[in-house]
């Protein structure tokens, strides 16, 4: 625990295997054979895995670490590990430890009940994790000690992906490849690798969490189910950016030294728009470990809250009539010399270079929209987008007025005027320095350019990254390579970049949008330009599946037709359990908290009006009467959803046809009904004496931390 000062420098990393530990303790052969691993994934020889190994081991022990665990992310969306402790054999009642090369690379989690989408069904195979070489290990730090976390990628025994990470790596190596072709044709001969850079700035909600375990809902399902509106929500905007509360500011400080023990650069945090949310953001990093970063970044949110007496809510929309939570995931690409792809540049030759990039990003877009919608969709988020506090279910993309003016001037080609001239040839010798775009405030647009990186501001705040970076890395991936098949094969460099350009921007304006998203101008202007307005994630999800979808990951080796398809079937899975647990939880509270609270209540106004009758006959009760009334008709109404929503959950768990079907029986009949439910028992909650109130109200969550 963080007491007094803290001396930043020291502690950043403390817990990280990182290459100045590997420099200090590796014979220098070995580091550098690792170092070619890490660097340009070159294999790891075994006989080099095993003094690693023991480097690591004897680090971690020095540490105080008992155990070690392989770290990965299965399709759950969560981390998974299974922890070993160090000791291989006891000679003569004292403790060996082992750890060999073959346990840092290879591990076999008997893992089968993690979600494989039939794949292992299919092929009878198991599961192993391998060593992501690139992420490095860490420590962590619990309860029950320091376990030596290191990073893995899951797959069958077959080669399918069973994780969220191997597909990331892929798409990762995707992009670097087409990029390089790019920057190769620019005159770039020294670049090796492109890496895309991620920040995910991270919102959550942090309540008491005594007030948290008596609420069911929140317990099983992250939201609230119920819960009558405040008087004050956050009208007054008076949280957004507020000064800390010490509660809060105690929790914040504990969290960031932890995770910057852990290596995590975690840069700021502040109060966010709603009561009770708050916001944390790292530096950014490349995708890979920015994503398991952004992991670690969770798991400790919770653990850390937990031991403030508070509970973390990542839902994405824990309370109704207040906003939910996000991740914006800011989104660049870099060469490993440091040079960000997307930085507008000084002289003409950059400029053309950028724009070549700019423009790729327009029609990767625009061409994949709809994946990366899918790559945002999760049964949370479905309450969030479109419900003016989070970007619309449309995709569409903010670049600034200038930018877009640039665009238009390039589309319009050579034109008469002299502002048009300015911007016209991007020819590699004529375009002038581009002005760096000041208007990249548009806070709401889901994706939208902020000067030098793209922030994609739709996805989920309690899911994994990754599927929106393999999305964007893909679908930019792609669009290089088309552009570099052009451009390779052009015979006046400049007029083929100029033309691209040009097309490009004509074909797929349509995805810029500089304006508020969140107006209903904006939904009607949409559909007229052929934006597609997918509102959930039943119907967001198809997209892994189509046509092009295959067509994209299996030709860029990011997933194949069979990791798709399980993808897309855990998804709905997912889906329909979320949904399912909802219901249960909904009508478990009906039953055995709203309704004995409400019944009582109605027997003692009833004995009261009794009582009074007698004391004084001729006194006019019609305040009981009509409370009486009123407590009693919404009751029944209450009652008689209840039993709407047990009969359709009955009707949609019989139903033994096609799963996609099953899921929008989960979303039509299901869902919607719990809505009407929940009407009922807001409303009783707004009749009923406080105190008796089965579960706290979002007074008490939201304003008592
Ligand atoms: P906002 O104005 O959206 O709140 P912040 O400064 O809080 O912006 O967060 C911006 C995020 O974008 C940070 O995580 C930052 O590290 C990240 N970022 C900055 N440059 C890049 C880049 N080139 N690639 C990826 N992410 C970046
Ligand atoms: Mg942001």
């Amino acid at each position: 625990m963080a007491n007094g000062k803290i001396d930043l420098k020291q502690v950043f990393g403390e817990n990280v295997f990182n290459d100045e530990v590997m420099r200090e303790r590796l014979p220098k052969n070995v580091y550098k054979a690792l170092r070619r691993t890490m660097d340009e994934g070159v294999p790891l020889d075994p006989s080099v895995a095993d003094v690693v190994a023991n480097a690591m081991k004897d680090w971690a022990i020095e540490k105080g670490a008992t155990h070690y665990t392989h770290w990965f992310q299965p399709m759950t969306g969560i981390t998974a590990e299974k922890h070993e402790s160090f000791l291989n054999t006891i000679s003569e009642g004292r403790a060996i430890t082992e750890f060999s090369g073959k346990s840092l690379i290879k591990g076999e989690p008997d893992a089968s009940s993690f979600p494989s989408g039939g794949i292992r069904a299919t092929f009878e195979a198991r599961g192993y994790t391998v060593w992501d070489a690139t992420s490095y290990a860490f420590l962590k730090e619990d309860e029950g000690g320091l376990t030596l976390c290191i990073p893995t990628a899951f797959c069958a025994y077959t080669g399918e992906a069973l994780d969220k990470k191997t597909p990331l790596l892929r798409s990762m190596e995707a992009v670097s490849k087409q990029a390089l072709r790019i920057l190769r044709l620019f005159g770039n001969t020294t670049a090796k690798r492109v890496f895309a850079t991620v920040g995910a700035e991270q919102e959550y909600f942090l309540i008491d969490k005594d007030l948290y375990l008596k609420r069911k809902d929140l317990v099983f399902t992250g939201r609230t189910l119920f819960g009558a509106k405040p008087p004050k929500g956050q009208e007054l905007e008076d949280h957004y950016f507020g000064s800390l509360k010490d509660r809060v500011a105690n929790f914040m400080k504990d969290l960031d030294y932890e995770l910057w023990k852990m290596g995590i650069p975690v840069k700021t945090k502040h109060n966010e728009v709603a009561p009770a949310q708050h916001e944390i953001a790292p530096i950014f990093e490349n995708a890979n470990i920015a994503t398991d970063h952004n992991q670690v970044i969770m798991d400790t949110l919770k653990r850390v809250a937990n031991r403030h007496n508070l509970a973390c809510l990542l839902h994405e929309k824990p309370f109704a009539g207040v906003n939910g939570s996000g991740k914006h995931n800011n989104w660049s690409l870099s060469t490993n010399e440091g040079q960000n792809l997307f930085e507008p540049g000084k002289t003409p030759h950059e400029n053309a270079q950028f724009l070549i990039f700019l423009s790729a990003v327009i029609k990767a877009v625009d061409e994949y929209a709809e994946l990366l919608r899918a790559s945002a969709a999760n049964t949370g988020n479905d309450h969030r987008l479109g419900a003016n506090e989070a970007p619309p279910a449309i995709i569409s993309m903010f670049l600034g007025e200038q930018l877009t003016e640039i665009l238009e001037n390039i589309e319009k080609g050579n034109g008469t005027e002299k502002r048009e001239r300015e911007y016209l040839r991007i020819g590699v010798n004529t375009l002038p320095p581009l002005p760096k775009d000041a208007t990249d405030r548009n806070r709401t647009s889901p994706f939208a350019f902020t000067g030098n990186k793209f922030e994609f501001r739709m996805v989920p705040s309690s899911a994994s990254i990754a599927n929106p970076n393999v999305v964007l890395n893909t679908a930019v991936a792609e669009v290089l390579s088309e552009i570099a098949d052009r451009l390779e094969g052009a015979k006046d460099f400049d007029s083929e970049v100029n033309a691209i350009v040009k097309e490009i921007v004509k074909n797929h304006k349509r995805i810029i949008f500089n304006g508020d998203g969140y107006s209903e101008d904006w939904i009607i202007e949409a559909e007229r330009r052929g934006l597609k307005n997918i509102k959930n994630t039943v119907d967001a999800i198809t997209a892994w599946i189509s046509e092009k979808s295959i067509n994209l990951f299996t030709k860029h080796g990011v997933f194949t037709e069979v990791e798709l398809r399980a993808r897309y079937e855990i998804k709905l899975e997912e889906y329909i359990k979320h949904i399912n647990i909802e219901a249960r939880t909904m009508i478990d509270m009906v039953k055995k908290q709203i309704i004995p609270v409400v019944l009582g209540e109605v027997t003692n106004i009833a004995n009261s009006i009794n009582v009074v009758k007698m004391a004084m006959p001729d006194l006019d009760l019609t305040t009981q009467a009509e409370l009486l009334k009123e407590l009693q008709l919404n009751l029944n109404l209450l009652k008689k959803e209840t039993l709407e929503l047990e009969a359709v959950l009955e009707e949609a768990h019989s139903f033994n046809g096609d799963i996609f079907e099953k899921a929008c029986i989960f979303r039509d009949r299901v869902a919607e009904k719990m809505k009407n439910v929940r009407v009922y028992g807001d409303k009783l909650e707004t009749l009923i004496d406080e105190n008796k109130w089965p579960f706290p109200s979002y007074e008490k969550l939201l304003f008592y931390v």
